[in-house]
């Protein structure tokens, strides 16, 4: 999960957003090809599996009448249960299972089963495990043991697939026992071959994968390929994932281990590797890394107003003035992010510039973000950001018309036009860690060699 959010953090915004709004609306406009449709679906279909095992099996919120069932009745349902998680019962055990939805609190959840303020509090504050309780969020679950004379023998927090926290009564004291209980995701790996015929969404679906790991794919891949205007038909994709299934049930999508991507005759390749400090993140097969020093623009949803332009006609003063940067228009407000690591060397103003935050990456590049509204906290000259950190907000703040954000990059001192300047790669890995990489993912590496040998016999075929 960390590793995706680093990876939207970094991925180029622009396009991120414009596939999440695609695959939101369920459309593809801009990604369909005008080529036939698919025949045959030749590729493996995934069952995606949304409910756990335990939500499918276990009742939800029952009914009063079901609540009234004789003992005898119910029973079975406790066998559901995974034997783990379970202490021998009584015959008379009823559990009954609540599913948390949005606007229930602990005190109704218990109420509904039967249960008082009184054991609630005893339990919140019995050990300081109790106190999960009161985090509780729709998704999850609580199911309560209770016996024949309706009184509270177990309670299990049902905190994801994988977590639950068991509370079991002592009866004799009346004191509670806090066991957490965690499960470990059975992985498998997957592959795919998929040729994109109709668009990179609707083949990848036809393919089995689901919403997220096209997402991720794309975010991958986004560093290198513009995913609104780059893809032929002809374009295809090699890809090996992970599965986590528990109980013998896929639960969801893990990791993308390895991928190639083929667009207009080139091969993108990336490999997960994660590194001697546990840090995770996607290489090429020779270890340079697939993020860049810098995302293409500091600001999402953004529309280009106006364009690096040496000879521009100023908008105020009316003369000719070289524009050296881009700006977006975007609300007052607007966050803006710093395209890549560096040093901030200005946070404050700067001329017509108004407000500006200035950051040097390295000894090769600057980056500027002017009429700033306001800068965000902590942001002042000689602090260090992130790629993706958010520096400031939109304004109009300086000599301008109206909110919009003023981006300038600098390489070596000289300005070059945001939008197409080539942006260097982040740091290859080197050394040891290199040997490391090569000798973990040798299997990956071959694998991604034949899918793109593979590709090469099958295009000489046509
Ligand atoms: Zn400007």
């Amino acid at each position: 999960m960390e590793k995706m959010r680093r990876l939207v953090d970094h991925f180029p915004r622009k396009h991120l957003h414009f596939l999440l709004l695609l695959s939101l609306a369920g459309v593809s406009l801009l990604l369909l090809l005008p080529s036939p449709p698919v025949e045959a679906k030749k590729h493996p279909r995934l069952e995606p599996t949304l409910a756990s095992v335990e939500k499918q099996n276990t009742p939800t919120t029952p009914s009063i009448a079901e609540e009234e069932l004789p003992p005898p009745a119910l029973k079975n349902l406790s066998l559901l249960q995974p034997p783990a998680m379970l202490a021998p019962e009584p015959a008379e055990v009823i559990w009954q299972n609540k599913e948390i939805n949005k606007g229930d609190s602990l005190s109704t959840l218990f109420s509904k089963a039967g249960l008082g303020a009184t054991e609630l509090y005893a339990i919140v504050n019995a050990d300081p495990k109790g106190k999960q309780l009161t985090k509780i969020h729709p998704g999850q679950s609580i199911a309560f043991n209770l016996n024949a004379e309706d009184e509270l023998q177990q309670l299990r927090y049902i905190k994801s697939p994988t977590e639950t926290l068991l509370i079991t009564k002592n009866s004799a004291d009346s004191s509670y026992q806090f066991e957490e209980i965690v499960r470990e995701y059975e992985i498998k790996t997957r592959q795919a071959q998929v040729n994109i015929e109709q668009s990179l969404f609707l083949d990848a679906k036809n393919a089995g994968m689901d919403d997220n790991l096209i997402m991720e794919l794309a975010t991958l891949f986004g560093w290198d390929i513009d995913f609104s205007l780059d893809i032929r038909g002809g374009d295809s994709f090699y890809i090996v994932y992970e599965e986590l299934y528990l109980d013998g049930e896929k639960q969801k999508n893990g990791n993308i281990l390895a991928a190639n991507f083929f667009n207009q005759g080139k091969r993108f390749s990336a490999i997960y590797y994660e590194k001697a400090n546990k840090e995770g993140a996607y290489f090429t097969e020779n270890g340079a890394s697939v993020r860049k020093e810098f995302t293409r623009s500091p600001v999402d949803f953004a529309r280009v107003s106006s364009h690096f332009n040496l000879k521009r006609k100023h908008p105020i003063m009316h003369t000719i003035r070289a524009h050296k940067g881009v700006d977006y228009a975007a609300s007052r407000g607007t966050p803006i992010k710093a395209t890549g690591d560096g040093k901030v060397i200005l946070a404050g103003r700067k001329g017509g510039y108004g407000k500006t935050v200035i950051i040097k990456h390295g000894q090769r590049y600057t980056t500027l973000y002017a009429h700033l509204n306001a800068y965000a906290r902590g942001i002042r000259s000689g602090k260090r950001v992130r790629q993706g950190q958010i520096i400031g907000y939109v304004g109009s703040t300086g000599m301008a018309t109206g909110p919009h954000l003023h981006y300038e990059f600098r390489v070596n001192g000289s300005h070059r036009n945001p939008l197409t300047v080539k942006l260097p790669r982040a740091t290859p890995l080197k050394g040891e860690e290199k040997q490391r990489f090569l000798a973990q993912t040798n299997n990956l590496r071959q694998q991604l060699l034949a899918s793109a040998s593979q590709r090469t016999l099958a295009m000489n075929e046509l």
